[in-house]
């Protein structure tokens, strides 16, 4: 995935090099989970056990994957959730040969090494089946539902400041509705 290949057209590819070394940007997928407990709407974060920070789950999304497949699969993996993408896990047909994918909510540029190893990161926002059970995946000690106040208690230095801010728009969107 991280080959430098020229562009079909001749051009110079558009990956970078600093001192040498390729700039590396991944596509991963990120996917914040709700679910209603007891009536308030709560959202699933993990202890990521080598950044010692709160994360939602995601990860790379792997060769020939589909951004939202790949959101779904970790889920799936880290949560033993099958959750609802807000956009519907299947998309639509438009026209003969195209599908529209369920859209993400946005993208994010993440720096993961300074001028060497990038991530663009398609967030999605789900929702979990009510009363579905969590099943704490291999990659994750700790795993947690978290309501708006919870979200906000939550150190600064244990959560990255556009992660808390994605948890609680994904909190937020089931009042907008
Ligand atoms: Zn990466």
């Amino acid at each position: 995935m991280s080959e430098k290949q020229p562009a079909a057209d001749g051009n110079e590819s558009h990956a970078e090099e600093v001192e040498g070394t390729p700039v590396q940007r991944h596509f991963c997928s990120t996917t914040y989970v709700t679910q209603k407990q007891s009536g308030v709407f709560k959202t699933l974060l993990l202890m990521h056990k080598k950044l010692g920070v709160w994360l939602p789950p995601g990860g790379h999304v792997e060769e020939n994957e589909l951004p939202h497949e790949a959101a779904l699969r970790e889920v799936f993996e880290e949560t033993g959730l099958r959750v609802t993408l807000d956009g519907g896990n299947e998309g639509k047909a438009m026209g003969e040969r195209t599908l529209l994918l369920p859209p993400a909510h946005h993208l994010q540029l993440e720096e993961i090494e300074a001028g060497r190893h990038y991530h663009i990161d398609f967030i999605y926002f789900a929702t979990a089946p009510d009363g579905a059970q969590v099943v704490d995946g291999e990659n994750h000690g700790d795993i947690k539902w978290f309501d708006e106040h919870e979200i906000r208690a939550i150190a600064e230095k244990d959560m990255f400041g556009e992660a808390r801010l994605n948890a609680l728009e994904s909190i937020w969107r089931h009042d907008k509705h």
